[in-house]
């Protein structure tokens, strides 16, 4: 029997969801096994990564891998934008070489069995081939083909079709609520728009479990309020490629070009709306908490915690200032920051003496660990006391993690102004120092990091690309 690609993961873990996403989009048949609801399943998932409980964890003929990306998926299971590939062959196989090597100089993914290591391939291709076993044995979609020459392999793939050198009016880089809502303004002014997203649509707020202050909807999931502005940013024709990460902007006479790993766009006019990272702390219990008791948005998920406890993480402005925040309706707060002193404006430190009822500071004191119960609930922060080198456990609901954001900077660093923390500098209608340029969302300077907020920069961007291409 061949062995079926099985996802260990969690309905609460976002890159399960994406992970999920991903494979049903492109009809890959899985097996999702929920490690809260299955003691083996953990057992296994932790034995294949040293012990540490990361998901998703993927098993697929005999080999694993931990929290592949959608990039990740592509190259594992053989996917591309002209169907899945998979190819049953062995090494002394004189045609499986040829056809291995012609699929990898046209840059086609494809997923690679040896009939000779597993019983079930050798019986499958046989299947196929009415008694035979004739390799390679190649499926496309699901489709077997016996023995295809190179030329059968080009045309099955499309691979001679020249791809369209199209130039698109924008070309928005980044698929969260700042490119989405771009997009939706562009084609709704007539403007040729193109999303290049590197992971999956949606962005930040996808992966966030509820969304209660975006206006129009009381509750509602990240991933529904996010497919919602896909499926609107489709209808009125905005193309959309995902899995492409874009590595830099090259400005030319007419038009800009933008690079990809392995293709190149033209757009008359770009808008980047990459957001930010949080910056988390990496210690064990982390990742599998975010969303469920680890948080990094007090305006977001602050209200889950009224008259509860919870923990603040950081000692610079904003841990201090969200700490304060949270303070007034919660029951308690634990600040606790790893040096001997905060770095916050004396305005914030000055505030926080006068709440120590309400504000328990633990400074010099470094996060060791979230820890939760048997059933996966958050429980508190274990920390270790820098001067003592003693850990203690802080009990808590919840916690926040403030010790800053990372904008997605990296490829347009050398081209356009940034502020001294990397982001965007804008003016205007959204525009960089660059004409043409449009910067919207979390990446700008400025930019407020609430969903609501980067559609209002999304609606920004498209009327700077507007004025920008009618000028
Ligand atoms: C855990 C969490 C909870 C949150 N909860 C709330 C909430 O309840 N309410 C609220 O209003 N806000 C919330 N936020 C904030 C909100 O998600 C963001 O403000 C919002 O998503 C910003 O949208 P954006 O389009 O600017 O950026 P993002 O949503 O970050 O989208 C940027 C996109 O660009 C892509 N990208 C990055 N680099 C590249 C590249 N080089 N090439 C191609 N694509 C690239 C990314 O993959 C991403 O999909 C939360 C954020 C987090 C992390």
């Amino acid at each position: 029997m061949p062995d079926q690609l099985k996802l260990y993961g969690a309905d609460w873990c976002p890159d399960c969801r994406r992970a999920k996403a991903y494979l049903d989009q492109h009809g890959i048949d899985y097996q999702f096994i929920d490690v809260d609801l299955d003691k083996k399943a953990t057992a296994l998932v932790e034995k294949i990564n040293s012990g540490k409980r990361i998901i998703p964890t993927l098993t697929l003929h005999g080999k694993s891998y931990t929290n592949p990306d959608n990039a990740a998926l592509d190259e594992i299971l053989g996917i591309n934008p002209t169907g899945v590939v998979v190819m049953y062959g062995a090494d002394w196989c004189p045609d499986c070489r040829r056809a291995k090597r012609y699929l990898r100089d046209a840059q086609v993914r494809f997923q690679y069995i040896e009939v000779d290591q597993h019983e079930w391939a050798a019986e499958l291709v046989e299947k196929i081939n009415k008694g035979k076993r004739i390799i390679p044995t190649i499926l496309i979609d699901g489709q077997p083909h016996t023995n295809p020459d190179n030329d059968t392999l080009r045309q099955l793939l499309k691979l001679d079709e020249e791809k369209p050198q199209k130039s698109y009016d924008v070309i928005i880089i980044g698929g969260g609520a700042a490119g989405l809502t771009t997009a939706i303004y562009a084609q709704r002014d007539r403007f040729d728009s193109l999303i290049l997203e590197k992971k999956n649509i949606g962005g930040n707020a996808w992966l966030t479990e509820k969304i209660e202050n975006y206006p129009g909807f009381t509750n509602i999931s990240g991933p529904d309020l996010m497919d919602k502005m896909e499926e609107q940013a489709r209808t009125y024709g905005a193309e959309i490629i995902t899995g492409v990460e874009v590595t830099g902007i090259e400005p030319g006479e007419h038009c800009f070009t933008v690079r990809t790993k392995g293709d190149a766009y033209q757009g008359r006019s770009i808008v980047i709306a990459t957001g930010s990272t949080y910056r988390m702390l990496g210690i064990p219990g982390e990742q599998e908490l975010i969303g469920s008791g680890v948080h990094f948005c007090a305006t977001c998920d602050g209200a889950f915690y009224r008259d509860r406890e919870i923990i603040v993480i950081g000692g610079g402005n904003s841990a201090l200032e969200e700490g304060i925040f949270l303070a007034g309706f919660t029951k308690k707060v634990h600040l606790v920051h790893r040096s001997e002193a905060f770095s916050a404006d004396s305005i914030y430190t000055e505030k926080l003496a006068g709440m120590q009822d309400k504000i328990a500071t633990y400074l010099d004191t470094t996060p060791v660990r979230f820890v939760s119960d048997k059933a996966g609930k958050f429980k508190g922060l274990e920390v270790k006391d820098n001067a003592t080198g003693k850990e203690k456990l802080i009990e808590a609901d919840g916690a926040f993690v403030f010790i800053g954001l990372l904008p997605n900077t990296q490829p347009f660093k050398d081209l356009l102004d940034l502020n001294e923390r990397g982001f965007i500098a804008t003016q205007g209608l959204a525009q960089t120092s660059i004409p043409g340029i449009f910067a919207a969302g979390d990446v700008r300077e400025g930019a407020i990091a609430q969903v609501a907020a980067a559609t209002g920069e999304g609606v920004l961007a498209s009327y700077g690309v507007k004025a920008y291409l009618k000028g």
